[in-house]
């Protein structure tokens, strides 16, 4: 089978690979290859069974048209400064124009109007003057909430017009491995459910298989020679607290976007994902590693509001294996908790004892993830994280008075793993000919709007 231009999975920055080649009435025949499942198929059991089944072959959360992006809280980062290092590959002004355009095509397939953290200046200005005090900094970055369940039917929207204009889509379809002659990417082997395989051969070939496919990227790159560099990876845990203690920044800026580098090792600290109203969640790697997350439905609230604490970790000569260190730190949490995830108080963990389960009902605070266990956190976290962790709490308390309380919890492990990050020249080539890895499995991106403008920028360059 031969196609112009073949994308390997059907996360955002696939999806507006092949949006753009066709809004801009491109004829060339795409074929997408996503080994999860379409959209409307994506449904995590985990809303009857009250816990996470481990679905095999493939999470629903992770894996299907639109990728991470479909479960996800669907909030759009609209600064440069949010959601990766594109702008230090192709430039912050590029970037920032393409948000502009990418944003008005999530606007075109329904996203909501209203953009948050824009407007209440004097607020903000509250805000930073308190960040400063406590030697953070607040970047500024105006955010789009779609909400979980309306993000699913943009892109439901999305995949219904790439299918209806000639992109064909196989499902349940995994791509193996690269085709490489004389230096050149010629194709792909895939393998569908029966566990056939076929090659494909294509004039473009776009790797875009996202933080899930991380593993399978590293491989191909290891097996192909295509260059690339260590990436980093953050490790940190999921911080709950009642919306009373965040009503302030959640009101004026939605999400907090706070960066510190506390002492002693003044490494990079920051916040992410926050979830005003929202709810702790779990997802399940390949291998089972149970890794906390949290979302927020546009509609449906919680009492508490949820967001990640993450330390980055770069690591120098001889050590080049930071996925697999944040994996073991992961995988030690959850021997920890049986297979769950763990939880703790934020007291307990400045008292030096673990949490017992009895001891969450004596808080304001109810978790929004019942089935993580009680726990101590601190028996797997390496020394450097959670001291990380605790002294970003403290500065944090002086934005957020109450953040630093007896009753907040923490959850482990929260890991982002960011990918190798492949070697490409301001067109996504890679050193391979024809070959392009975008998205966050490229090690270039980290959020859903650099993702799928990454996505744009590739459609444009091989139209
Ligand atoms: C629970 C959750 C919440 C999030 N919330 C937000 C948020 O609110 N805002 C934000 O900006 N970002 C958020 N993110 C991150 C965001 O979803 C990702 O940055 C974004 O989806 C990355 O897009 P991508 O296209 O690079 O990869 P992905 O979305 O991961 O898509 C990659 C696709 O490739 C497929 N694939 C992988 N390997 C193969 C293979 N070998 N063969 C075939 N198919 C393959 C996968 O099944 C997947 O569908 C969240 C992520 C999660 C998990």
């Amino acid at each position: 089978m031969k196609k112009d231009v073949i994308i390997v999975g059907a996360g955002p920055a696939g999806i507006f690979t092949a949006l753009e080649l066709v809004q801009k009435g491109s004829k060339k025949k795409i074929i997408m290859i996503e080994k999860g499942r379409s959209i409307k198929e994506r449904v995590c059991p985990k809303s009857v069974t009250n816990k996470c089944v481990s679905c095999k072959p493939n999470c629903h959360i992770t894996t299907g048209f639109s990728g991470a992006g479909a479960f996800s809280d669907g909030k759009l980062s609209l600064s440069y400064e949010v959601g990766g290092d594109l702008p230090n590959l192709v430039g912050a002004d590029v970037v920032q124009e393409m948000i502009k355009y990418t944003d008005s095509i999530y606007l075109q397939f329904g996203a909501d109007t209203k953009i948050e953290g824009i407007g209440v200046t004097e607020e903000i200005k509250d805000i930073r003057r308190k960040a400063i005090n406590a030697s953070l900094k607040l970047v500024d970055c105006p955010i789009r909430h779609l909400g979980t369940e309306k993000a699913q039917d943009i892109y439901f929207a999305i995949q219904e017009y790439l299918l209806a204009n000639g992109v064909e889509i196989r499902f349940s379809t995994e791509c193996e491995t690269i085709i490489l002659e004389d230096g050149v990417c010629k194709g792909i082997v895939i393998s569908d459910k029966t566990g056939e395989t076929t090659s494909i051969y294509g004039d473009h070939i776009v790797l875009a298989a996202g933080r899930r496919g991380a593993d399978w990227l590293e491989k191909v790159c290891a097996e192909n020679d295509i260059a690339h560099a260590p990436g980093t990876v953050d490790i940190g845990v999921r911080v709950e607290v009642r919306n009373e203690v965040m009503e302030k920044v959640n009101d004026v800026l939605y999400e907090s976007k706070l960066i510190g580098y506390p002492k002693p090792f003044k490494n990079k600290v920051r916040t992410f994902c926050q979830n005003p109203g929202g709810f702790v969640s779990q997802e399940n790697y390949d291998n089972d590693l149970a890794v906390v997350n949290g979302h927020s439905y546009k509609d449906l609230k919680s009492n508490n509001t949820n967001l990640a604490i993450l330390c980055s970790h770069n690591f120098t000569e001889p050590f080049n294996q930071p996925i697999e260190y944040a994996k073991k730190v992961g995988e030690l949490t959850n021997m920890l908790g049986n297979g769950q995830l763990l939880v703790q108080r934020f007291g307990d963990i400045l008292d030096g004892k673990r949490t017992w389960p009895k001891e969450l009902s004596h808080s304001n605070l109810v978790p929004t993830l019942p089935d993580a266990v009680a726990g101590d956190i601190t028996a797997a976290m390496p020394y450097r994280a959670m001291t990380n962790i605790i002294n970003f709490i403290h500065a944090m308390d002086k934005v957020v008075p109450g953040f630093a309380s007896d009753e907040t919890l923490l959850y482990s492990p929260e890991l982002k793993f960011y990918s190798n990050k492949v070697k490409m020249d301001t067109d996504f080539n890679t050193n391979v000919k024809n070959l392009h890895c975008l998205g966050d499995s490229s090690g270039w991106t980290r959020g859903l709007m650099m993702a799928s403008l990454m996505g744009v920028m590739m459609g444009r360059k091989l139209l």
